[in-house]
C-alpha cells in the first residue's frame, strides 16, 4: 500500500513555472488572461462609459468612478468624453448619414471590421466633442495623465509582464486587443442588423451578445430606453452586469436614475438604405 507521502510524490505538481515553460502554456495562459482583460474592459465601458456617462442612467460613487477611470484608460486608452459624445451622436442621429457607426448606412460587414476607424473618426471632428459633451469638460487630470493613451496602455501592459513575463503580456494584449474591438464592433455592426425587434427602433436584441458584452447585445431595448441602468427589461432576457449593478447599489456604490425603463418618446426610424 503506498503511503499519503508517496502518492504525493508522484502526483505531478503543476504549477505557473512549468505552465509557462512550454510555448502551448504561454499561449493558452496568454489568451486566458486576454479574454479576462477583455471582460473587465466591457464591464467597465457599460457601466462606467455607457450607462453612468453617456446616458446618466447611473451614477458611480466617486472612489468607484477613480477606478473605472483608471481601468478605461490601462485596458482600453478610451478619452471618456469622446466615447460619451460619439456615443450620443450615435442615438441622436441612428442609422442616418450622421450616424458614426451606421450598418443601415455603411453595411454590416464594414461596420464590423472598420468600427475603430469610423469611432476615431468622429472623436477627431470637434464638431462632436462641441455638440455632445459640453457637459464633460476635459479635467488636469486628463490633460496630464489621462488623455495620453499610450501611455495608459503601456502601463497596463507592463503591469501584466511584471506578473507573468513578457511573452504571456503580448500574447494577452493581442488577444484583449482583437476581443474587444470585435465585440465593440459586434455592438454597433451586428447589433443594428440580426436579432429581435420587440420596440420600434433599428437596433437589435441578441442574447448571445448581452451574455459576451456585459449585457449590451440587448441593444434594441437600449434604444428604446436610454436612461434604464437595466438593459434586460422581460423574462428570459439577461443583462449580466444587472447583478453587479444591483449589489453595488445595496452597498450604496451606484446610485441608479429609475427603478424602471421608461420608453423614449420618439421612436427611431427605421433605416434608412444607403443608395
Ligand atoms: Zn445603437
Ligand atoms: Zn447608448
Amino acid at each position: 500500500m503506498p503511503t499519503d507521502r508517496s502518492v504525493g510524490r508522484l502526483v505531478p505538481m503543476i504549477t505557473a513555472p512549468t505552465l509557462l515553460s512550454s510555448p502551448l502554456g504561454v499561449v493558452a495562459t496568454g489568451v486566458l488572461v486576454g479574454l479576462a482583460v477583455t471582460q473587465i474592459a466591457i464591464f467597465t465601458t457599460t457601466v462606467y462609459l455607457h450607462r453612468g456617462l453617456a446616458h446618466r442612467a447611473l451614477t458611480l460613487s466617486p472612489p468607484l468612478r477613480q477606478v473605472a477611470r483608471a481601468v478605461i484608460w490601462l485596458t482600453t486608452g478610451i478619452r471618456p468624453r469622446q466615447w460619451a459624445a460619439v456615443h450620443r451622436r450615435h442615438h441622436a442621429a441612428t442609422d442616418t448619414p450622421a450616424d458614426p457607426h451606421s450598418p443601415a448606412q455603411l453595411g454590416w460587414v464594414r461596420v464590423q471590421l472598420t468600427n475603430v476607424a469610423l469611432y476615431r473618426r468622429a472623436a477627431r471632428d470637434p464638431r462632436t466633442l462641441e455638440r455632445y459633451a459640453r457637459d464633460i469638460p476635459a479635467t488636469r487630470l486628463d490633460r496630464v495623465l489621462y488623455d495620453h493613451a499610450l501611455v495608459g496602455l503601456g502601463l497596463g501592459l507592463a503591469a501584466l509582464a511584471l506578473v507573468l513575463g513578457w511573452p504571456v503580456a503580448l500574447v494577452a494584449g493581442t488577444t484583449h486587443a482583437v476581443a474587444y474591438l470585435a465585440l465593440s464592433g459586434a455592438v454597433n455592426a451586428v447589433g443594428h442588423t440580426f436579432g429581435r425587434r420587440p420596440h420600434p427602433n433599428s437596433a437589435t436584441n441578441l442574447s448571445w451578445l448581452a451574455w459576451l458584452t456585459a449585457g449590451e447585445g440587448l441593444h434594441n431595448n437600449h434604444h428604446a430606453a436610454p436612461t434604464a441602468a437595466r438593459f434586460s427589461f422581460r423574462r428570459g432576457e439577461h443583462d449580466p452586469a444587472w447583478p453587479a449593478l444591483a449589489v453595488a447599489r445595496r452597498l450604496g456604490w451606484v446610485e441608479v436614475r429609475r427603478d424602471r425603463p421608461v420608453l423614449a418618446v420618439r421612436s427611431e426610424s427605421r433605416p434608412a438604405r444607403a443608395a
